[in-house]
């Protein structure tokens, strides 16, 4: 399936809004963490909802934040969620970025980098847009220190690319970005019952769950453009 057909499908029946609700847990963090100056120009590679270039508008005082997504329908729903007239949504791929070379301060993208067709070209595409100093904000939950999140695959019919932390670092630097840092953000708010609930229908042991959450939660690798 194509990534277009396979998030059209989440767009309209509302998973739009669920993602934004479970990655704000560790998306917040990761957005006040971004060095966005006032007037900077944001771009935000697989928005879904929009959520993080409504964010950056609203409290790092972005310029213009442009949230890019391969599903028409998602760019659509997000369009409905602001009338903010400095946010913008395209629609495109992250292999082929609709932007000017060193055109962009700063790159976020939350849960939506490893379903990039060529995860290599997509970097190089962000080195490329970024402007001299600009950098990236790469976070992601399925990678593979995160042993819970690879079963995921299995509920997507778009091929996920699945590096460990050194691959992503590899990357990027190959891609011509220096890593800055590379972190691991917990997630604090999805409440972990207590050991009598377990197992769950999700969670084998109050343990497996406790370490998908708070230690492994959100796998974050920054990279500066030179
Ligand atoms: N960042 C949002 C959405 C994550 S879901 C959030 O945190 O909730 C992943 C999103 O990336 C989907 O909306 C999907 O349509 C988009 N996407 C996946 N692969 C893409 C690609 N190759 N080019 C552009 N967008 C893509």
């Amino acid at each position: 399936m194509s990534v277009r057909e396979e998030f059209d499908e989440w767009a309209a029946d509302g998973r739009d809004r669920g993602m934004e609700d479970r990655h704000w847990h560790t998306a917040k963090y990761v957005l006040a963490r971004m060095p966005v100056e006032e007037g900077d120009t944001v771009l935000d590679l697989g928005t879904g909802s929009g959520y993080a270039v409504r964010a950056l508008r609203d409290t790092q005082r972005a310029g213009r934040a442009y949230g890019l997504d391969g599903s028409p329908e998602m760019a659509r729903n997000a369009r409905g969620y602001t009338d903010d007239p400095r946010v913008g949504f395209l629609v495109g791929d992250f292999d082929h970025l609709p932007f000017a070379d060193d055109s962009v301060d700063h790159v976020f993208t939350m849960e939506a980098f490893y379903y990039a067709n060529d995860p290599r070209e997509a970097l190089r595409e962000v080195a490329r847009v970024l402007r001299p100093g600009g950098t990236f904000y790469c976070a992601v939950n399925y990678y593979e220190e995160n042993v819970h999140s690879h079963e995921w695959q299995d509920n997507i019919d778009v091929e996920m690319t699945r590096w460990s932390a050194a691959e992503y670092r590899e990357a990027f630097r190959e891609a011509g970005l220096s890593v800055a840092e590379q972190d691991n953000v917990p997630d604090r708010d999805t409440e972990i019952p207590d050991e009598s609930a377990f197992p769950t229908d999700d969670w084998e042991s109050r343990e497996a769950m406790v370490e998908r959450y708070r230690e492994f939660g959100t796998l974050l690798t920054v990279g500066v453009a030179p």
